[in-house]
């Protein structure tokens, strides 16, 4: 996330939080903490508890209703102040199909409804909880769904992909256009051209994640209007334990989201796909009047010296993970995707907004469910958190954090230019002086001896192994790289863009880091220049499908990219020591060109001495290869990782412009 919301945020007024705290501790640090489960609500046909955990609250009602909107309560009940700063109550009866809210008197006033912090069901909007039983939203088949294998991290190949991009195009020839549903219809095809679309597009493709946007409820989509057109990326979190509504086919109705949810991931994972979700556990999308200042007022946000609310994340607020409740939340949270939906990985969304300890605190509790799920995420901020720069998940500080990996920044600026200024290219523009950058980004980012050379230098090799490191050139934040490539080389040819493009993603796929894809580009999708999108109408923001039909020679080699990765695992060799090993790159190249060779057969790759080389040149390059016989693969904008492209006497060898050269021996 970057820039999504350019809305004005209007002026905070000073919380007081001190003042919040009513004199009965000190700091938050001194709040207590709930030992064991944080279950707000716990259903039984017999009886239903209710637990809010409000240690500031003077009073605490829950108030039923027979609605997820409107009318008044049916019921109004005191809960009681317990241990741990929960308050509880009990209904006897069986009040399934009921909706709740809590309200909580801090300081003399009362807050107002919430569905509380823990909601796991809720109806239209996410206003107001509801009461059903889980079990019965499980899919048919859901008890037999398990995770794609996975061996290692470095295998990964990852999609990003918006639920509306993917399938609300006319075109896509699926039926739930814009719905998680939309990922269950296993045999799409547009009408005319019969081009696969969704789940079989995703097959066609070979991506082994694919990582959704915001899922869980946000607010800035009204699930009233679905008639009308509304759009958004989803940054604006709500409810962070229950999906959103507008994906659904029907969001009055608690159960469907969250069965529709499940039968997604389940599609994917037959289709043998594991599923991201995008978390944004560092902001809220309003902050008075939020969930977690309706329970807790203050605790849940860190606040300027001053006593305002701290504003890291641009969009009016931050979180505080470092505050015991907080940090168990995002811990509770992400192991309840997992378990409760079968969630294969995480995506932070500014991740830099969160501490050390907490970041860690979330792979330990991962890792005793399954080590093979993946963590990243966004290793910045947008503004200066309030915490000290080295105690938090910048990419910086990822040396400290095992298992868990950051985007590089530099790779995809070295690619396709600066984030502050679409109009300026680099290496794919033929703009000399990114060539350490490129290098960086093959090497995955691990300390290697070749990447800096006299002149050009990388700040910093930050990932300590190639799986930590997210290589990619366009994600959903600023311009696709079909406009990119267009805002920076205006007079070029589509010609030209369409080979450039082949370029950047075999830079993408052939670097030791773990790949990632923006949905849509490997068909040369387009925003029509729009470079913030993230409440544009799904005219700028779908994926037009008839795109397969037109650039199908991008795709076919975008697919060949995948099946040469997957086959090689010279290409993914997962430890930095042997790819300091193995990864040489050729000296005497010239300027814009990077080419390297995987010596000998690292990790048992049927191949010896894969050699790649980048050429962004608007010309033909010589480089020197040893004497010999060699295998072609890709060349000239065309790859055929299995058939080969014939055989190449070493010696002086050319690489045409705009174009990799893949060979082997
Ligand atoms: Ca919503």
């Amino acid at each position: 996330m970057k820039l999504k919301h350019l809305l004005i945020l209007p002026v905070l007024t000073a919380v007081g939080c001190q003042q919040m705290q009513q004199g009965k501790y000190d700091s938050y640090d001194d709040y207590p903490v709930v030992k064991g489960d944080w279950e707000e609500m716990t259903y039984t046909p017999q009886s239903t508890r209710f637990a809010l955990w409000a240690p500031t609250a003077e009073e605490v009602n829950v108030k039923l209703y027979a609605a997820g909107e409107g009318g008044e309560p049916s019921q109004v009940l005191a809960l009681k102040p317990g241990d741990d700063g929960l308050w509880h109550t009990m209904v006897e009866g069986d009040l399934n199909g009921q909706f709740y809210t809590f309200d909580v008197k801090v300081a003399g006033n009362w807050l107002g409804d919430t569905p509380g912090v823990w909601a796991k069901a809720v109806g239209v909007n996410g206003d107001r909880a509801a009461i059903i039983d889980l079990n019965v939203t499980d899919p048919e088949g859901w008890e037999q769904d398990t995770r794609p294998s996975l061996k290692s991290f470095a295998d990964i190949i990852l999609y990003e992909m918006h639920h509306r991009d993917f399938s609300i195009d006319s075109l896509s020839g699926i039926e739930h256009r814009g719905k998680f549903l939309a990922l269950t219809e296993e045999n799409a095809k547009t009408a005319l051209g019969q081009q696969r679309t969704g789940i079989a597009h995703l097959k066609e493709l070979g991506v082994t994640h694919v990582h959704i946007l915001p899922s869980f409820d946000f607010s800035s989509v009204d699930e009233t209007k679905l008639d009308q057109p509304q759009y958004n990326w989803g940054y604006d979190p709500k409810n962070y334990n229950v999906p959103e509504g507008s994906y659904s086919t029907n969001p009055f109705d608690p159960a469907v989201r969250i069965r529709e949810f499940k039968q997604m991931v389940m599609a994917l994972h037959k289709a043998g796909i594991r599923v991201v979700m995008d978390v944004v556990y560092n902001h809220t999308a309003v902050t008075e009047g939020s969930n977690f200042e309706r329970t807790v007022p203050g605790y849940f946000y860190r606040q300027t010296p001053e006593g305002k609310f701290a504003n890291a994340s641009g969009c009016g607020n931050e979180t505080a993970s470092e505050r015991a409740m907080m940090r168990k939340f995002m811990v509770e949270s992400v192991k309840y995707w997992v378990e409760e939906y079968h969630i294969d990985g995480f995506r932070f969304d500014l991740m830099g907004i969160h501490d050390l300890g907490t970041m860690r605190a979330i792979r330990q509790a991962l890792d005793e469910i399954d080590p093979t799920i993946y963590i990243y995420g966004e290793g910045w901020a947008a503004g200066a958190p309030q915490l000290p720069a080295d105690s938090l998940a910048m990419k910086n500080n990822i040396d400290q954090l095992e298992r868990i990996a950051a985007f590089s920044d530099e790779f995809r600026d070295s690619l396709r230019g600066p984030f502050g200024n679409d109009a300026q290219g680099a290496f794919l523009a033929g703009l000399k002086g990114h060539e350490a950058g490129i290098r960086f980004g093959i090497a995955g980012g691990v300390e290697h001896p070749q990447v800096n050379d006299g002149e050009h230098q990388v700040p910093k090799f930050w990932a300590l192994q190639p799986a930590q490191f997210i290589s990619y050139v366009s994600c959903h934040d600023d311009m696709c790289l079909a406009d990119r490539l267009k805002a920076t080389m205006p007079d070029a040819s589509l010609e030209v863009r369409k080979a450039l493009h082949k370029l950047a993603e075999t830079a993408v796929l052939t670097s030791q880091g773990v790949p990632f894809i923006f949905a849509g580009d490997e068909v040369m999708r387009d925003k029509q220049g729009v470079h913030n999108s993230y409440n544009s109408p799904d005219s700028i923001n779908a994926i037009r499908w008839a795109l397969k039909k037109q650039n199908r020679d991008v795709f076919d080699y975008v697919c060949g990219l995948i099946e040469l990765r997957k086959a090689h695992p010279a290409f993914r060799m997962g430890d930095a020591k042997l790819v300091r090993e193995h990864l040489e790159f050729l000296p005497g190249t010239e300027d814009n060109v990077v080419a390297f060779c995987l010596k000998g057969q690292p990790c048992g790759d049927t191949w010896s001495d894969i050699t790649v080389v980048l050429n962004a040149r608007d010309e033909a390059t010589t480089l020197t290869l040893p004497e010999g016989s060699w295998q072609v693969v890709c060349r000239d904008g065309r790859i055929e990782p299995t058939r080969g492209l014939g055989t190449m006497q070493g010696g002086k060898v050319q690489v045409g412009a705009r174009s990799a050269l893949i060979l082997h021996r």
